[in-house]
């Protein structure tokens, strides 16, 4: 038996690798540009030489290696062998890579959502390790999820539990990215908070941000920390919003632990505060008050940490 993982996120824009200790440590990092609009076998050809090269960097012998733990942006199937769909790799269909990783090394391989694979390395090594139930909400251009109940990842009926992004808060709210209407996405990511500063602008109220078409996340929390009015209200209605979706999760799971991450996370109490005012005013007292709503501990480390950790946990090597 070895002693590594080697950990991987599978994103739109960067391939992420960590040769992850059976604790749950990076010792050792490498990322390298997607090519994402390759073909499967170039994009299969680059997860390939990137385990080599970790591998071959961290001087490591191949037997070593326990196994490789894949988080994968989209749609997984059933048996979790399968990327059927990801928005990020719009080439990638039904592409088989459990398979075609555990082939090329004769290794063991799971395959998982990013998000879901998250939320499984926080609370194996994160904000969440001593608790055994937890949601992780990923709150960046989109919203993304993750449910651990009873010290196990939340799958559902068909691998497709946990889009937190797509509950609908109003019936006949703005236009989503999933093509419905009114979900909490398209009230609170950070391209939906972009969107309403931007009609707070065009209805006359006064910023130190003028220039509506540079207008981003980040520069919405800058000005905010700079004492911008109009960004801090921005945020905070974002905040209120989150709440109202903290509250739905808590009525539905009564988690022990609620974990935000992604860059919104950069408006720190500025996001917090209406969160937890919210919470406290709509959900039931019982299902609120042992109800813990922190800030992620791993960060961006999250996903090639619990890729890592889900391979050890389906071995039974980890908790
Ligand atoms: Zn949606």
């Amino acid at each position: 038996m070895g002693n590594y993982v080697i950990g991987i996120d599978l994103g739109g824009t960067n391939l992420k690798a960590g040769l992850v200790d059976k604790g749950g440590k990076i010792t050792h990092r490498l990322s390298i540009k997607t090519n994402y609009n390759a073909d499967p076998q170039a994009i299969s050809n680059q997860i390939f030489e990137l385990i080599y090269e970790i591998i071959k960097e961290a001087h490591v012998k191949k037997s070593d290696i326990i196994g490789v733990g894949l988080g994968s942006p989209g749609l997984i199937d059933k048996k979790g062998e399968t990327i059927i769909f990801s928005p990020n790799l719009p080439r990638w269909r039904n592409i088989p890579i459990k398979l075609l990783v555990t082939e090329r090394f004769n290794a063991p391989c799971v395959l998982e959502n990013d998000a879901n694979a998250a939320a499984w390395g926080e609370k194996w090594v994160g904000a969440g390790k001593d608790v055994s139930s937890l949601v992780m909400l990923t709150l960046g251009t989109g919203i993304g999820g993750g449910i651990v109940i009873g010290n196990k990842l939340w799958r559902g009926a068909n691998n497709v539990a946990a889009e937190i992004g797509h509950m609908i808060i109003q019936m006949d709210g703005p236009k989503c990215s999933c093509g419905n209407n009114g979900c909490i996405e398209a009230y609170a990511s950070a391209t939906a908070m972009v969107r309403r500063f931007k009609e707070l602008l065009k209805s006359g109220v006064s910023s130190s941000l003028k220039d509506s078409r540079e207008i981003t996340a980040k520069i919405i929390n800058d000005a905010a920390f700079q004492g911008d009015k109009a960004s801090l209200d921005v945020i905070e209605e974002t905040g209120r919003y989150l709440g109202i979706a903290l509250v739905n999760i808590m009525h539905i799971l009564n988690p022990e632990m609620i974990v935000l991450t992604g860059g919104m996370i950069g408006s720190g109490e500025l996001l917090m505060n209406p969160i937890r005012q919210v919470t406290k005013q709509k959900a039931f007292e019982a299902s609120y008050k042992d109800t813990k709503i922190v800030f992620s501990q791993l960060g961006n480390d999250a996903g090639i940490i619990g890729a890592a950790g889900c391979l050890l946990k389906e071995l039974e090597i980890s908790v």
